[in-house]
């Protein structure tokens, strides 16, 4: 079986299993707790918040922990949204799914208006519209803006939309979730405000992941109690929040070399889809998340169940939206992007654990199934 669906999640390190492992028979404390196995968990959870605010030059009050990228959506949306501050969201419609329907969701609860910018057939919004649309919001305005897209791999400048936001005094939440690992992100140098890391998607558990909210914002918790210095209630996972650390570590350590390894693979992949393949071409930008390619499949009546396809030939990909009965559905993004109609996507996305002869065998697979 050939795994090419890192997008949608990874393999967690073998060291990082062992390590929870570990850490399951020989700590069972709650942090909370006085005693001494109580402050055992504490110091662990302590250090693993010490070790993901170094890795991103923050400070470590400034790291909550949540379940994950969708949780710390919600969080930042309703915490900011439920403020009488903010009268308008400024998005995209290429954001993940778990950020739009939080967007609908608390801007309807607290009577909040949703700009939502256009994007052009790469993805990209337009800064100038940007700047158009916070002139009219006097401060009150929360834009959301991911980072990289999940399904066609298009690369935000945080800096311009951090500079755009800091001019009209806007808040700037920045969805991060495929790039933790992939870039060096430093939150320290003024923008965003607010950004969301998930542990599964950089070889970590399932269910833990991060918020980070900037020293002097303030959010309203969504899971009301005492943990996470009150941001976020309930007896902290210790096992998951250490090894979720740890990974992220590895993951720091290796991106260097995962860099130049992705450029190989990735150039090697679309020469040879470019030269043997025909009739495809690419969704999204030349120059986007460098694990990710997204291949444009003219839609034509049999070739409905591609994806199928592939699984039964033993090579995991995905359509980059969710998928029903093995048929490829729509992508919210592809309709965004305006290429819904006339293509079906093709989303590869790799890992440090991908080889050249995977990549072999998806294109091989790619020739007999269109
Ligand atoms: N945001 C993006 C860009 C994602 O790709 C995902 C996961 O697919 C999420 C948010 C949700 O993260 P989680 O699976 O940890 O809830």
């Amino acid at each position: 079986m050939i795994y090419l669906d890192n997008a949608a999640t990874t393999q967690m390190d073998t060291i990082v299993i062992d390590y929870m492992h570990d850490l399951m028979h020989k700590h069972y404390g709650n942090p909370s707790s006085i005693h001494a196995y109580g402050r055992q968990a504490r110091v662990i959870v302590e250090d693993a918040r010490t070790k993901i605010s170094s890795l991103l030059n923050v400070s470590p009050s400034e790291i909550f922990f949540t379940s994950g990228g969708t949780e710390g959506i919600n969080t930042i949306v309703n915490g900011v949204l439920c403020k009488d501050e903010i009268t308008k969201v400024i998005t995209s419609p290429t954001e993940h799914f778990a950020m739009l329907s939080s967007i609908n969701h608390y801007a309807k609860l607290y009577n909040v208006d949703i700009c939502m910018l256009s994007v052009d057939e790469e993805g990209n919004i337009d800064m100038n519209k940007l700047d158009a649309e916070l002139q009219n919001c006097d401060g009150k305005a929360l834009v959301s803006l991911m980072h990289a897209n999940n399904e066609i791999g298009t690369l935000l400048s945080m800096k311009k939309v951090g500079e755009i936001c800091e001019k009209y005094q806007a808040l700037f939440l920045s969805d991060t979730v495929q790039t933790i690992g992939k870039f060096n992100n430093d939150f320290n140098a003024g923008y965003p405000h607010f950004a969301i890391g998930s542990a599964h998607k950089f070889h970590g558990p399932k269910g833990v992941g991060f918020i980070y909210i900037k020293g002097e914002q303030k959010v309203d918790p969504l899971f009301i109690g005492s943990q996470e210095r009150n941001m976020r209630a309930g007896t902290e996972n210790i096992f998951a929040i250490a090894a979720m650390a740890m990974a992220m570590e590895i993951i720091y350590e290796s991106m260097p070399a995962n860099a130049i390894k992705y450029n190989i693979l990735k150039s090697y992949l679309i020469d040879r889809i470019e030269s043997e393949v025909n009739g495809v071409s690419f969704n999204g930008p030349k120059i986007g998340l460098p694990n990710l390619v997204n291949i444009a499949v003219p839609k034509i009546q049999n070739n409905e169940m591609l994806l199928m396809k592939f699984d039964i030939s033993g090579v995991m990909i995905s359509g980059g939206s969710a998928c029903s009965s093995g048929a490829l559905k729509d992508s919210h993004v592809m309709e965004a992007i305006g290429k819904a109609d006339k293509y079906r996507a093709i989303r590869l996305a790799m890992s440090k654990y991908t080889t050249k002869a995977d990549l072999d065998i998806f294109v091989d697979v790619l020739k007999k199934s269109i």
